[in-house]
């Protein structure tokens, strides 16, 4: 192929198919030579199926053939292993689905089809996206690729990496505490996790309903727009679908009806600038709000003092939605069985205790504690008054701003081991970005820098319900005057010259 696409936006290579530069086969077939490459370092992918993608490919190209084919006709994009994808594996990164073959599509993924666009591949994730590191992964971790001893983050780490290392142009995440931004912000991608009800769930394997939401994972914040055009919409199947007119996510992107960011309100939440952010991450995250004034925005400070809550209250509500959603893994339902037992509940016992990791009964064992009765009052339905109390701080703050800025984690990606021995300190790692999912808020990480040993900044962008084509050109004006969110691992310039 003349043209390398492997370094090209999302947005060039739709361009580049339209113009007719290469076609869809050749661009599929390109990625999965870089993903036979990188995939035994990496570990991004669960599972790829070259022939499946291929047929998809070639569809494509007859498609676009026809003269009217859907910007993303042709386009490879790798799909978290979560959405239920007809005919591939879908594992949620599980030992209980790691032979589920899917007899149908999600949502998201029908929406994909529908474009003709082409599944380049499942992405390896935490278990039943449960972490923050992907570490629970039945499949092993993820490695980063800006550096391979360390996390991509998580659950999304898959996705994050792949895109990261230039093995897809971008991915599908989701997202019910912080799973596509604290990812993205690791790897030095752009993630966006819409208003809850934007994109639906139906098929998306669910963790907990009420915070669960799927959302892209790219490399600019155009492309983010182009992916989130495909992925959100009404879905009478997910009964909290939001039924609203469909929008052009890329309507405030392009230089004739680019808002000028000047007057815009940026809030900094007094919380998210305190000692427990580290220095690296703090500098990165104060240059850009600089960039932002340059560009004319005003800062305000502003409070969520009930911000210190968020992540004790999603760890009861969390593990209390999963502890329901994850009981159709009986082995009889759903799910792996075991081979020897004494009877039902045995057969019960041992399928479940075989088929979960450590990470996910914990989360079973605390869900079905704060159900209990005795205990349902004092944990449960407290959590559900913090949560939203939580949500009203949000209403406030955005009576003084338009969207609110911050650092989307604390550190930047920690070492592989690091944390896996301390569930705690693991959990703080989505502080900055779980109180969004509990207000149901749309949140977005942008890369903002570097720190000093090289690892990538996220900056996390939150803003008001539905107001997501705003934040995307908040952002595409910061990646207009700013560069980090081209800068490549070597990972990724590697697979170009070899
Ligand atoms: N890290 C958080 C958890 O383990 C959030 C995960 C997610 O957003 N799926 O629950």
């Amino acid at each position: 192929m003349q043209h390398h696409p492997q370094q090209a936006t999302l947005r060039q290579l739709c361009d580049g198919l339209a113009a007719g530069k290469f076609s869809s086969y050749e661009l599929t077939h390109e990625f999965i030579n870089i993903i036979n490459e990188l995939n035994p370092a990496l570990n991004c992918f669960i599972s790829v199926d070259a022939e499946r993608s291929l047929a998809q490919a070639r569809a494509a190209d007859a498609k676009r053939a026809t003269g009217n084919a859907p910007p993303l006709c042709g386009v490879p994009i790798a799909q978290k292993d979560i959405f239920c994808t007809q005919g591939w594996l879908t594992t949620c990164g599980s030992r209980m689905l790691s032979n589920f073959v899917s007899p149908y599509d999600a949502h998201v993924i029908e929406r994909f089809n529908g474009v003709g666009a082409v599944n380049l591949g499942k992405t390896n994730m935490d278990e039943f996206a449960m972490g923050s590191s992907n570490e629970t992964s039945f499949f092993g971790p993820v490695h980063n690729p800006w550096d391979r001893g360390r996390v991509p983050g998580g659950s999304s780490g898959g996705s994050a990496a792949a895109v990261a290392a230039r093995m897809a142009p971008a991915a599908t995440g989701t997202d019910t505490g912080g799973s596509i931004r604290q990812p993205a912000a690791f790897t030095g991608i752009c993630g966006l996790k819409p208003t809850y009800g934007v994109v639906s769930r139906y098929g998306m394997i669910a963790f907990a309903s009420s915070l669960d939401q799927g959302g892209p994972m790219a490399r600019t914040a155009e492309d983010l727009a182009l992916m989130l055009n495909v992925m959100a919409g009404f879905d009478a199947r997910d009964s909290t679908s939001l039924q609203r007119d469909a929008e052009d996510y890329t309507r405030e992107l392009t230089p004739t009806f680019a808002k000028p960011l000047a007057g815009l309100r940026i809030g900094l939440p007094r919380e998210f600038f305190t000692a427990g952010v580290s220095a690296g991450v703090s500098k990165a995250v104060e240059s850009a709000i600089t960039e932002y004034r340059k560009l004319g925005c005003e800062v305000v400070e502003v409070s969520l003092p009930n911000m210190a809550l968020s992540v004790p209250v999603y760890y009861v509500l969390a593990p209390a939605e999963a502890s329901s959603n994850l009981s159709r893994f009986d082995g009889v339902r759903y799910g792996h069985r075991a081979r020897e037992y004494a009877n039902l509940t045995d057969m019960y016992e041992k399928s479940r205790a075989e088929g979960f990791g450590a990470e996910v009964k914990r989360r079973i064992l605390i869900g079905a504690y704060v159900l209990s009765h005795g205990y349902y009052d004092a944990y449960y339905i407290r959590a559900q008054k913090l949560r939203r109390l939580i949500a009203q701080d949000f209403t406030e703050a955005f009576k003084l701003c338009d969207v609110i800025m911050g650092p989307t984690t604390p550190t930047t990606a920690f070492k592989i081991g690091e944390k896996s021995g301390d569930p705690v300190q693991m959990y703080l790692s989505d502080i900055y970005t779980i109180a969004v999912n509990l207000a149901g808020l749309p949140g977005m990480s942008i890369p903002c820098g570097f720190d000093n040993g090289g690892l990538p900044v996220g900056l996390q962008i939150i803003g008001n319900y539905f107001s997501e084509a705003r934040m995307l050109n908040v952002a595409h004006q910061f990646q207009q005057v700013t560069d980090w969110h081209a800068r490549a691992p070597k990972d990724a310039q590697k697979a170009v010259t070899s």
